[in-house]
Formats: C-alpha cells, sequence, structure tokens
C-alpha cells in the first residue's frame, strides 16, 4: 500500500476565510495559513499535501465542469496518496459528494468532503475539528487497508455517504443529515465506524 500521505484540495466555501487583522475583511487563506491557524496538523502523523482552486469558489457556482476537475484531480494523484479531502462550501457539498461517488468508478480510497458553518479564522469555528477529523478518517485503516473507501461527507459528528446526504440547516453545527442510510461513523471522543 502507499506510504500515508493524504490529499487535501480546497475548492472554497466559509473554510477557508480568515479575518484580515488589519482591515478586518474576511479573506480566503492559502494552505499554509491554514497550517498556521490548525497547529494540531503537526501532529498527525503523515504527510499533508495540498491543492488550492485559484479563486476559491463559493459551492454555489459549482458546476459538473468542476466536478469534472475534482474527479481528474483525484485520478492524477490518486496511486500516491492514501486517502483525499476535498474543502468545499457546505451549500452544494451534497451534490458534489453525490455527483462524484458515481464518477469514481472502482474508488478503493477515501475522498471525504467536509466544511464548516463559520471561517477557520474564527474563535468558535467547526472549521477546525471537521478538517482533523476529516483528515483522520481519511487516514484510518484496517490491515494496511483505507478503512472507508468511498465517497463520504464528515460534518460536526458524523460521517454520512455521500450520495445520501443533505444539508438541512444553515444555522447549526449538526447542517447535514442522511436520511435513507445511516450513518456510517460517529466521532465523539473515539471515532466509531459503523
Ligand atoms: N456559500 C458558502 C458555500 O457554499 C457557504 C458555506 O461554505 O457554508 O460556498
Amino acid at each position: 500500500m502507499q506510504k500515508k500521505s493524504i490529499y487535501v484540495a480546497y475548492t472554497g466555501g466559509t473554510i477557508g476565510m480568515i479575518e484580515n487583522e488589519k482591515t478586518g475583511a474576511l479573506e480566503n487563506f492559502n494552505f499554509e495559513q491554514l497550517r498556521h491557524h490548525i497547529p494540531e496538523l503537526k501532529q498527525l502523523n503523515f504527510t499533508i499535501d495540498s491543492l488550492q482552486f485559484n479563486p476559491p469558489m463559493d459551492s454555489s457556482d459549482m458546476d459538473p465542469e468542476i466536478w469534472k476537475k475534482l474527479a481528474q484531480i483525484i485520478g492524477d494523484n490518486y496511486d500516491n496518496y492514501f486517502g483525499f479531502v476535498i474543502l468545499h462550501g457546505t451549500d452544494t457539498m451534497a451534490y458534489t459528494a453525490s455527483a462524484l461517488s458515481f464518477m469514481l468508478e472502482n474508488l478503493s480510497k477515501p475522498v471525504i468532503l467536509t466544511g464548516s458553518q463559520l471561517p477557520i479564522g474564527m474563535l468558535r469555528t467547526d472549521g477546525k475539528e471537521n478538517l482533523i477529523t476529516a483528515i483522520e478518517i481519511a487516514a484510518a485503516k484496517e490491515n494496511g487497508l483505507p478503512l472507508v473507501p468511498e465517497v463520504c461527507i464528515f460534518f460536526e459528528n458524523d460521517l454520512l455517504r455521500g450520495n445520501r446526504t443533505s444539508k438541512i440547516n444553515a444555522d447549526n453545527f449538526n447542517a447535514f443529515r442522511s436520511y435513507n442510510y445511516p450513518a456510517l461513523a460517529h466521532a465523539g471522543i473515539y471515532i466509531k465506524y459503523d
């Protein structure tokens, strides 16, 4: 199996916003700023490479061309990484997860989408937990193989099957549901995989 490296693609959305200390305006981060805001990433025992959409996009602008681009990015990097995390705006995350689950045929590695309700640079952000846990899930293995070899959304506490997920709330951290399929994992003190 490949060395344990995780590939993070940041497409845009709220998770990537950071307050400019001088102007107070919210601006998009670059991944180095993100590492700076989440020093905990250093404690993870594997390498994280990243790619950032330039410019980052609000997920309301997502379309099938971008889904193709994301599938291509995963395809191009497939052999070199253990798992993939896609940072995405929440508004259309469920659509992208669903489309990717059908585009990435015979997938045998994790592709975990996550985002956040509050920007990563804000004190009460949910982005930090969501990102760290999504990366841990993308790196989880059993008998040397990825534990979650499919397209999922991780948000707040639950890992949900990508093509069974809907956004149900714009105000709460607990923003996604899977109405017709149980959660695949629950992240409390431990991440419990079902
Ligand atoms: N409008 C943003 C987006 O979907 C909202 C978010 O990220 O939560 O890109």
